[in-house]
C-alpha cells in the first residue's frame, strides 16, 4: 500500500484553522485558513514576519475555531493537507477557503495539484491572498481560483516597488472574470503620487474593480527592516486619499484589519 507520504508533492506551512477573515470583500465571512510558509517581499508593515522562514512544524486546528491545535513537522504532502482540511469543513460553516501566507503563489506547483481536489472534497470556492508580484504563478493556478486579493505595494508605504507585475497579476485576474479586488495600505508616508499612480493601474484595467484603502495596524511586535515603523494615517489623510482614488475609480472603500478588532488570528 502507497503511504501518505511517500511520492506526492509537498507545501510549507505555517497552520492551519478556521476564522472570520478581517480584510477586502470577503470581509466578515467564515474561512478556512491555510497559511504557507515563505515569502520574498520585506514590506516594512508586515505582520507576519514569522512566515518569511520554514518553521519546522506547523500547528493544525483540529476543531473549527477551538484553537485545539495540534503540531506536525514540515513539509506536508498533499493528502494529509486536504485530509485536515476535510476534517475543518463541518457542513454549512465556511464560506470559502483562503489561501494566505506568506506568499502562497511560492507554492504554485503544489497548489496547482492540491487545489482541484480540494475543491471537489469539500465543495467550497477558493479565495487567494497575495502580495500581486507574481503573475506566472498565478496562470498556473488560475482556473482553480473563485476570487483574488491582491496588494498594490506603495514603495512609500512597502518599501516594495512592483508596479509592472501588479499590472499584469490584475489584468490576468480580469481576464480570467474571475472576482478580484485590489488592497493598498496606507501610513502617514503615504505618496499621495504612488496613490494616484495606483488608481490609474487599475482603473486602466478596469474602474470597476473594489480597491480598498486599508490604514496601516501599529505593529505590537515591529518586523520592520531598518527606519521607521509605519504610522497609521490621519483621519484627514485616508479622506483626501479616498477623494483622489475615486476620481479614476467606481468602489474606493476604506476598511482596517477587522479581525484585529474582533481579537482574531
Ligand atoms: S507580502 Fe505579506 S507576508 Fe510578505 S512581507 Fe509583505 S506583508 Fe509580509
Amino acid at each position: 500500500m502507497k503511504s501518505k507520504t511517500a511520492d506526492y508533492p509537498t507545501a510549507r506551512l505555517i497552520e492551519v484553522f478556521s476564522a472570520i477573515q478581517g480584510e477586502g470583500l470577503n470581509v466578515g465571512t467564515r474561512q478556512i485558513f491555510i497559511r504557507f510558509a515563505l515569502c520574498d517581499l520585506r514590506c516594512h508593515f508586515c505582520d507576519s514576519a514569522h512566515t518569511w522562514d520554514t518553521p519546522s512544524s506547523c500547528r493544525i486546528e483540529q476543531t473549527p475555531g477551538c484553537r485545539d491545535f495540534e503540531t506536525h513537522s514540515n513539509p506536508v504532502s498533499l493528502p494529509v493537507l486536504l485530509e485536515w482540511v476535510v476534517r475543518q469543513n463541518h457542513p454549512a460553516l465556511h464560506d470559502s477557503i483562503s489561501l494566505t501566507g506568506g506568499e502562497p503563489l511560492l507554492h504554485a506547483p503544489f497548489l496547482e495539484q492540491f487545489l482541484p481536489q480540494v475543491r471537489q472534497l469539500t465543495g467550497l470556492p477558493i479565495y487567494l491572498e497575495t502580495g500581486g508580484h507574481r503573475p506566472e504563478q498565478l496562470l498556473m493556478i488560475l482556473p482553480y481560483l473563485d476570487s483574488v486579493g491582491m496588494d498594490i505595494k506603495l514603495p512609500s508605504v512597502s518599501g516594495e516597488n512592483h508596479w509592472q507585475a501588479h499590472k499584469e497579476f490584475l489584468q490576468h485576474c480580469y481576464n480570467a472574470q474571475i472576482e478580484v479586488f485590489v488592497k493598498i495600505i496606507l501610513s502617514q508616508q503615504t505618496n499621495s503620487t504612488e496613490l494616484e499612480q495606483a488608481a490609474e493601474l487599475v482603473a486602466a484595467i478596469s474602474p470597476k474593480i473594489p480597491v480598498f484603502l486599508q490604514p496601516v495596524t501599529p505593529l505590537e511586535t515591529p518586523h520592520y527592516l531598518g527606519g521607521a515603523a509605519p504610522m497609521p494615517p490621519s483621519p484627514e489623510q485616508v479622506l483626501t486619499w479616498q477623494a483622489l482614488m475615486k476620481h479614476y475609480l467606481l468602489q474606493v472603500r476604506v476598511v482596517p484589519q477587522t479581525h484585529k478588532m474582533l481579537n482574531q488570528l
